[in-house]
């Protein structure tokens, strides 16, 4: 029986990486001394992982940037716009793929499965694969020279690359074409000594087709024959996998299976079908997405469960995926909540779970007594403390079913009466919410913070700003105003640092693309509405202007994906608890005379499940958790919503079921294809489609905002139509910006008139 790990973050405790990183981008660290401190940062995360006793010990998953462009540059796959002549990437061109250069767009960006990660989109067909370098080999030999660890490679499978992929037409050929190149870097490490190699085919947990499926019997033959004395072990994570009896009797000695995030699937399939006497079973048995401690009893029984089936010398005990999506320790946390600290588990503190679980399992339960007394003592003290026992939010959602969660009439109706209330001319012009943060407006903030500003001078330094905008919103001559979100760093933090049952960590970082790296929030006790939360702002702006001010605040699934979430009580009941808190501030708003308020759920889509048939369920709670929020409303007033994505049409159902009286979406780098999916379906509250790209500094042409707007009504009712641009303008420059809604508001005009 062995402990393993499946891939450490990059990040480094303090955020060395990202910091490396960006210094070389901006030319203040030269390349030697930063791919030195490059390695370092990996030498250590090796080091520790030896140190805290894991056996089989993952090598190959750092990365400069995201491991899916390591193995893409590794097989030679550089899309032609960046002048790439073959051979080993270089450390430049590979930079320049992730992110751009003044002449070539960077490769796009996709999540990582249901994770917030983003990974390179790898571009198929741009070159013939060919075997570059052997990445694999080369980390194996690291660690094996510099700190004598025999590691376990790390690389992704050949199904799941080419899945993730874009650019080719038929996946088979597809696949095939690198066949012989995984065999070769299979062949070398076998020549090398290699004992273990993962192969990650996390694609596995997504639903795929009975012929899609078919193809790993022939890859892993083929991969076997190559290089029979490696052994591979085929990880799956994320969820369970269907098609399991085919999947189990591959050619391939271990099997890595997600016990965490199956929904007890793998679980069951494990006791209905067996397990080959040949291969290793690895389970993944700690929660490798979230930060809880595990309660180590509970852990224990779930092992013994499964070495009942598989014998524990062919036993493996590893997280249910790699630890990337978690911090990397709790111990740096010194502002915690004691309570809440002991009930913490990142990176580190797993992977010593991990091994006090593997002893467990070896020599019995009474071996690790003292830690299995611990974690129980630390998740119950959690579980019984204040934070987890607000009677009133529990009242409350047990009194779920008596409260409305619709509105009094339907939208046809509404929207009668509030044409009548807002008098509205025909395309009204507005913006998503925020306008740009300054490097002044974060300054001030920062002092605010560091307790060098009063509470008064920021709320008036604030003040100045909402006001500076609402007179270049007058000027501008928009339809409906914001106050421009001046006061918020960030949507998600903003609202939980207000709420109760949140709490924000120091250090608890995780990659989110690239250098970026997101600290989300910890939801760790009820959640409940505290104090009012935008109603100031809000109101001071309207008190500014006759025309309508919206409101604004982040959605309850928004709020819940951002986040860690507690997993003693399900995540939706978590959800509604943050809807209820918000239904509060939306009626508050509502009783000081904001007539319109917008409820941010830019994160709704990438919540949804792995797999198809889970989706109905999510779907279904979330729409509840948004109309939860959002219904109390009298007739008159107008719910927004805002999306940043365009791939829509397989979710618009639930979009409609949101019944938010106006809806806006980021469309402007994908007009054309949106389009078609209104063409198809029926979408018939309003909506404002995005008619320029924030994420430029570019000011749109004059012609552009008009085309799309135009094209936009040949297949949307203008009455329905609104006219912002695609997302929020914080990160814009003021210039830029004002120019770039000037040129809105005039095309909105044109567009007008010939109506
Ligand atoms: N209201 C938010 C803003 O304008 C929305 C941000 C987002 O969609 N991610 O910044
Ligand atoms: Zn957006």
């Amino acid at each position: 029986m062995k402990s393993s790990n499946l891939g450490y973050p990059r990040i480094g405790e303090k955020r060395e990486w990202k910091k490396a990183l960006e210094q070389f981008w901006t030319g203040k660290l030269e390349k030697e001394p930063f791919l030195k401190q490059m390695e370092e940062i990996r030498l250590k995360h090796l080091q520790k992982q030896k140190d805290q006793g894991i056996d089989l010990i993952p090598v190959g998953d750092f990365s400069l940037y995201d491991h899916v462009l390591d193995t893409a540059v590794m097989f030679g796959l550089v899309p032609k716009r960046f002048n790439y002549r073959g051979g080993k990437v270089s450390l430049e061109t590979y930079f320049e793929i992730a992110r751009g250069t003044k002449d070539a767009v960077a490769a796009e960006m996709t999540k990582w499965f249901n994770t917030n990660y983003h990974y390179i989109v790898p571009e198929l067909d741009q070159t013939v694969p060919t075997l570059v370098e052997n990445r694999p080999l080369q980390f194996y030999k690291e660690a094996k020279q510099k700190l004598g660890i025999k590691g376990k490679p790390v690389i992704i499978g050949p199904v799941t690359f080419v899945k993730l992929s874009k650019g080719y037409t038929n996946l088979k050929t597809a696949i095939h074409q690198f066949i012989p190149l995984y065999a070769e870097i299979l062949r070398e490490l076998q020549a090398e000594g290699v004992d273990w190699v993962q192969v990650d085919e996390p694609i596995l947990t997504t639903s795929l087709s009975r012929e899609e499926v078919e193809l790993f019997a022939d890859v892993y033959q083929q991969l076997h024959d190559a290089a029979p004395n490696v052994n591979i072990l085929l990880q799956t994570y994320f969820d369970s996998i269907d098609y399991y009896e085919k999947i189990i009797s591959l050619p391939v000695q271990g099997i890595g299976l997600d016990f965490i995030h199956d929904r007890g699937e793998n679980l069951a399939s494990l006791k209905k079908f067996g397990f080959p006497e040949d291969k290793v079973l690895a389970a993944g048995s700690l929660d490798g997405r979230n930060i809880w401690r595990a309660n180590l009893d509970e852990k224990l029984s779930l092992l013994s469960e499964i070495a009942e089936i598989v014998p524990k010398d062919r036993l493996i005990v590893q997280p249910s995926s790699s630890l990337l999506h978690v911090p990397v320790t709790v111990k740096s946390e010194d502002t915690l909540e004691e309570v809440l600290k002991n009930s913490l588990s990142f990176a580190d503190e797993k992977l010593r779970e991990v091994v006090v679980l593997t002893k467990g399992l070896r020599l019995g339960k009474d071996s690790i007594q003292e830690e299995i007394v611990s974690s129980t003592k630390a998740i119950k003290a959690l579980n019984e403390s204040t934070f987890r026992n607000n009677q009133q939010v529990q009242n409350d959602i047990q009194n779920l079913a008596s409260v409305r969660a619709e509105r009094e009439v339907p939208f046809n109706i509404r929207q009668a009466i509030q044409e009548t209330t807002f008098q509205l001319p025909l395309l009204p012009t507005t913006t998503i919410g925020s306008f740009p943060q300054t490097q002044e407006v974060r300054k001030q903030r920062k002092l605010w913070r560091k307790g060098e500003l009063t509470d008064a001078e920021y709320e008036k330094y604030i003040n100045v700003e909402i006001k500076k905008w609402i007179e270049i919103q007058e000027k501008l001559g928009l339809d409906i105003f914001v106050h421009g979100e001046f006061e918020r760093t960030d949507m998600v933090e903003y609202f939980g640092e207000k709420l109760a049952g949140f709490q924000f960590t120091k250090y608890g970082w995780v990659q989110s693309y690239g250098s970026r790296c997101v600290k989300p929030p910890l939801i760790y006790g009820d959640v409940s509405f505290q104090d009012p939360m935008t109603v100031k702002e809000t109101v001071y702006a309207q008190s500014l202007t006759e025309k309508p001010v919206k409101g604004m605040l982040t959605g309850p699934i928004t709020i819940l994906n951002w986040s860690f979430v507690r997993d003693d009580i399900p995540r939706f009941e978590v959800a509604n608890q943050i809807a209820l808190a918000l239904r509060k501030e939306v009626e508050l708003l509502e009783e000081n005379g904001i007539s319109m308020i917008q409820v941010d759920e830019p994160a709704l889509r990438e919540g949804l499940p792995l797999k198809r048939e889970n989706w109905d369920s999510y779907l279904n709670a979330a729409v509840y958790a948004f109309k939860l929020s959002t219904t109390s409303v009298r007739n008159e007033t107008q719910i927004h919503t805002h999306m940043c994505y365009a791939n829509f049409e397989d979710i618009i159902d639930a979009i409609n079921a949101l019944d938010a009286d106006v809806i806006s979406i980021e469309t402007s780098r994908s007009h054309g294809e949106l389009l078609s999916a209104f063409e198809e379906n029926t979408y018939d509250k309003g909506i404002g489609l995005g008619v320029y790209d924030i994420h430029s500094p570019r000011v749109p042409a004059l012609e552009e905002i008009t085309k799309n707007i135009e094209r936009a009504l040949q297949v949307l009712e203008p009455k329905l139509f609104w006219i912002n641009p695609d997302c929020g303008l914080k990160t814009r420059g003021l210039e830029e910006t004002v120019a770039a809604l000037e040129v809105m508001v005039e095309a909105a005009e044109q567009v007008r008139e010939k109506l």
